[in-house]
C-alpha cells in the first residue's frame, strides 16, 4: 500500500501573502502602531522578515486600515443563541427537526461572525439530559476544517447546567437541576461520555457546593484537561468557592449574577479573585451590557483582578432580532426595547442581547481600562483561560489570521466609539471593507429556498420557547 508522500515544492500550494499597513495593533493591553503580515493560504499569522529575506516572499497585497485599530476576532465563552435560534432547542419533526436546526445553527455562524466574534462557546443551560445528547454533537468544535465560509466557529460547548443551585437559578429551570452525588459519573452520564472524550464540550459550569460537586470537580480537572470548569448558578461561600478552585475550576460564571455576593465578613464567590497575590485567582466573566452588571462594579472587578477579566455577552435568541414583544414559556412575555430584555408581566431581567463591541466599548466607558486592555479581555483572556494561548486571540506570528479592523473616533478612551468595520476569518475577508470570502447568510437562505427560525422570527415577532 503506497504511504502519504510529502508534498514537493511545486506542490504545495501558493503562499499569498496580505501585509496590513497603518495600523493600530491591538497587543500587549494597548495599541501599537505598526504593520501586521499573514498568509491568507494557511489562514496564519507570519513573520514578514522571515518570509523576506528565508523565503523570498513579500505582500501580493497591502491593505492601508489608515490608522484604524486591527485586533483579534472576539472570543465569546458564553452564549444561548441569536438570530432566533436557541441553541438548546431542536424543532419538532413537524418544523423540521434535526435538519431545520443545522440550517439555522449554519446560519448564525454566519451572522454572528458580522458582529466580529470569530470563535466561541455554544452556551447550554441546564437541559434534560437528553438534550445535551442530541445537540452537543451539532455544535462540536468547527476549526479543524479552518474554512472561512463556515463563519464564527465554534470552539465546543459550555454546558451551564444542570449541577446548579436552585436558590441561583436565574432563569434557568430548577426543576431540571442536578445534584452530581456520585461525582464525575453523574456527569459523563448527564453529558454522555463520548461527548466529553470527543472534546465537544470546553466548559463545564457547576456550582461547588453541591453533594459531591468537588468530587467531580477534581476528577473533571485530572481526566478531562481540556474541558475547563467553572464555578456559578451557586450559593458558595467563600470557602466552598476557594475549595473548587484548588480542586480545578479556572472560571467563574458571570461574576456577580446568580451567586452569593461580597459582604465584609463573608466574602463569597468574589472572595476568590481578591484573595492575596499568592493566591489562587480564577478568570471570571462580566456580562458588561450595563444591565446586568452596574458599571461600577464592571470597574471593581478589573481593579480587583485586572487580568481575569473576561468579557461575555450571554446573550440568548433575541440577539440580532427586532425590538418587540416574544412569547416565552407558560404564557408569558418578554419585550425587547434595544438591548433591554424583560418579562412582560414581572419587570424581571430576562437576558441579554448585546453584542461584544458593545461590550467593549460599555467596559472602555465604564472602567478605568483603556482601549487596549478592553480589547484583551475579549480576545486573548478568553483564549488563555481555554487553554488557546498563542493560537486565538492574540496578533503573534503563529497565530490564527481571525482579525477585526475596528473603526473608531475619539482620544485615549475619551469619547471613544468603536464599531467593527471589517472581519476576516483564517486569512481571508468575511465581512466588511470590499470583497469577502462565501456567502452572506441573507444569501445561504436564498438559495436554500427555506425558511430560517431568524426569517420565521422576523416574520411573527414571536418566538417560543420551551424552557423557562
Ligand atoms: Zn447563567
Amino acid at each position: 500500500m503506497p504511504g502519504i508522500m510529502p508534498l514537493n515544492d511545486a506542490q504545495q500550494p501558493r503562499a499569498h501573502i496580505i501585509k496590513f499597513t497603518n495600523c493600530l495593533l491591538a497587543k500587549d493591553n494597548d495599541l501599537v502602531p505598526g504593520d501586521l503580515l499573514i498568509n491568507s493560504t494557511t489562514g496564519k499569522i507570519i513573520d514578514g522578515q522571515k518570509a523576506f529575506y528565508e523565503d523570498r516572499l513579500g505582500p501580493e497585497e497591502v491593505i492601508d486600515l489608515k490608522g484604524r485599530i486591527l485586533a483579534p476576532g472576539f472570543i465569546d465563552v458564553q452564549i444561548n443563541g441569536a438570530y432566533g435560534l436557541d441553541f438548546s432547542i431542536v424543532p419538532e419533526k413537524a418544523k423540521g427537526g434535526i435538519a431545520q436546526y443545522r440550517k439555522d445553527l449554519a446560519m448564525v455562524n454566519k451572522k454572528l461572525i458580522e458582529t466580529g466574534v470569530t470563535s466561541y462557546l455554544p452556551t447550554l443551560p441546564t437541559q434534560d439530559c437528553r438534550v445535551y445528547h442530541e445537540v452537543l454533537p451539532e455544535l462540536c468544535p468547527t476549526g479543524d476544517a479552518r474554512n472561512p465560509k463556515l463563519g464564527a466557529e465554534s470552539l465546543g460547548a459550555h454546558c451551564e447546567g444542570p449541577f446548579l443551585s436552585p436558590s441561583h437559578k436565574g432563569c434557568h429551570d430548577p426543576s431540571l437541576m442536578q445534584t452530581p452525588s456520585h461525582g464525575i459519573l453523574d456527569v459523563g452520564k448527564c453529558y454522555g461520555w463520548e461527548n466529553m472524550k470527543w472534546n465537544l464540550i470546553k466548559m463545564i459550569t457547576v456550582a461547588p457546593e453541591l453533594p459531591g460537586a468537588l468530587d467531580a470537580i477534581r476528577d473533571l480537572h485530572t481526566y478531562f484537561k481540556d474541558i475547563r470548569i467553572a464555578i456559578g448558578h451557586s450559593a458558595a461561600t467563600y470557602t466552598e468557592a476557594q475549595a473548587a478552585v484548588r480542586a480545578g475550576a479556572t472560571m467563574i460564571t458571570h461574576l456577580y449574577n446568580a451567586m452569593t455576593l461580597f459582604q465584609h465578613r463573608n466574602p463569597g464567590i468574589f472572595g476568590v479573585i481578591s484573595g492575596p497575590p499568592s493566591s489562587l485567582k480564577p478568570y471570571f466573566g462580566l456580562i458588561a451590557d450595563n444591565i446586568h452588571v452596574h458599571p461600577c462594579a464592571l470597574n471593581t472587578a478589573f481593579h480587583t483582578h485586572p487580568a481575569g477579566v473576561i468579557l461575555v455577552t450571554d446573550a440568548m435568541f433575541l440577539l440580532g432580532l427586532p425590538d418587540g414583544v416574544y412569547r416565552w414559556t407558560s404564557g408569558s412575555h418578554i419585550e425587547k426595547r434595544g438591548n433591554e430584555l424583560r418579562l412582560q408581566e414581572t419587570g424581571a431581567i430576562a437576558g441579554s442581547c448585546a453584542t461584544m463591541i458593545e461590550c467593549v466599548r460599555n467596559f472602555v466607558a465604564g472602567t478605568d481600562a483603556s482601549v487596549g486592555e478592553a480589547i484583551a479581555r475579549a480576545t486573548e483572556t478568553p483564549a488563555e483561560m481555554l487553554g488557546l494561548g498563542g493560537t486565538k486571540g492574540v496578533l503573534r506570528v503563529g497565530a490564527d489570521a481571525d482579525l477585526v479592523v475596528l473603526g473608531w473616533n475619539g482620544e485615549d478612551g475619551v469619547g471613544v466609539v468603536l464599531e467593527v468595520e471589517e472581519v476576516w476569518k483564517f486569512g481571508r475577508r468575511v465581512w466588511g471593507g470590499g470583497e469577502v470570502e462565501g456567502d452572506s447568510a441573507d444569501e445561504v437562505v436564498e438559495k436554500e429556498g427555506d425558511k430560517t427560525g431568524l426569517e420565521e422570527a422576523f416574520e411573527e415577532l414571536e418566538v417560543e420557547k420551551k424552557w423557562e
